[in-house]
């Protein structure tokens, strides 16, 4: 993580235990390069940087080669499952880190209708200091919609081919997707950004957008979701989930059926938002110039 971007949370015992290491391994890491602060004797790491370390090691017993794993395990069944209807129990907290007292809260709620889902039970949250929450019972389903446009499957078949590393980045620095591509990374909200973009500069309508992506491990893995929302040259809007496409790509050789889904098609582990990709999921209007915390919790409704 550049360093404008870097946020030094986890203690040397977290970073062993992150990467399944021993002392002299982080040894070897920080002689490497890796940054650290030291706090109180210790030393401090960025999670982002620890997480993108673990995925990419090769190890496969890291915290985040196996979260990943078990996150895409649903990548290599039968995709049909992924295009029935789905009803989820849908929970937001958020909190206002430094709260300046009690205020109305923004939340970019849910917005799924025009993809076939729809909301019930919403409880919106109430004016309050520091902590919120906003509830809903979801219901996504999917449908086959695969890009046809030439043009734009080939801006999309470019981008998967052109190399990037899917890392998780903090979604203030995904906002500056140019950045981040000219680091040769990507991510969701930052390919969504970059990949509307080139559907626009090539005449189509575009537009990234926020939202969640269920089954995240009750909140283990905080995964920023976005994806690309185009109207394609037969009318019909679809979503371009590329950095999905790419990552399930680099999990595993069997994820074909859902990577060719994440070209166009809805699938109903994606709840899209009305938040545009690069603006935030929630605000207080407490006056606070700390940006809000905004942790989902999205479990099967049974
Ligand atoms: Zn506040």
């Amino acid at each position: 993580m550049p360093a404008e971007y870097s946020s030094k949370t986890q203690s040397e015992t977290a970073a062993q235990e992150i990467l399944r290491c021993d002392p002299v391994d982080i040894d070897t890491l920080v002689g490497a390069g890796l940054p650290f602060e030291y706090r109180s004797g210790v030393r401090y790491f960025d999670l982002n940087d620890l997480y993108n370390l673990g995925m990419y090691s090769g190890r496969s017993n890291t915290q985040p080669e196996l979260a990943f794993r078990m996150l895409f395990r649903f990548a290599s069944r039968p995709v049909e499952r992924l295009l029935s209807e789905q009803t989820w129990d849908f929970r937001v907290l958020l909190e206002c880190p430094e709260c300046d007292g009690s205020a109305p809260w923004r939340f970019e709620a849910p917005d799924i209708d025009r993809f076939g889902g729809r909301l019930a039970d919403v409880t919106e949250p109430r004016p309050s200091a520091r902590t919120a929450e906003y509830t809903a019972t979801v219901t996504t389903t999917g449908a086959r919609s695969p890009l046809v446009a030439p043009a734009l499957r080939q801006l999309t078949q470019d981008y998967l081919e052109a190399g990037y590393r899917w890392q998780m980045i903090p979604p203030a620095m995904q906002a500056d997707y140019e950045l981040v591509h000219r680091l040769g990374a990507t991510s969701c909200i930052a390919a969504s950004l970059f990949l509307a973009e080139r559907f626009r500069a090539a005449g189509y309508r575009a537009e990234a957008k926020r939202g969640w992506f269920c089954g995240v491990l009750g909140g283990a893995l905080d995964l920023p979701h976005a994806c690309v929302e185009v109207e394609d040259e037969d009318g019909v809007y679809k979503t371009v989930d590329i950095a999905k496409a790419q990552l399930a790509a680099r999990l595993s050789q069997d994820t074909r059926d859902f990577q060719e889904l994440c070209i166009g098609s809805v699938y109903n582990k994606a709840i899209p938002s009305t938040a545009p990709g690069d603006a935030p999921l929630a605000h207080h209007d407490c006056g606070s110039a700390l940006p809000v915390h905004v942790r989902a919790d999205i479990q099967v409704k049974r």
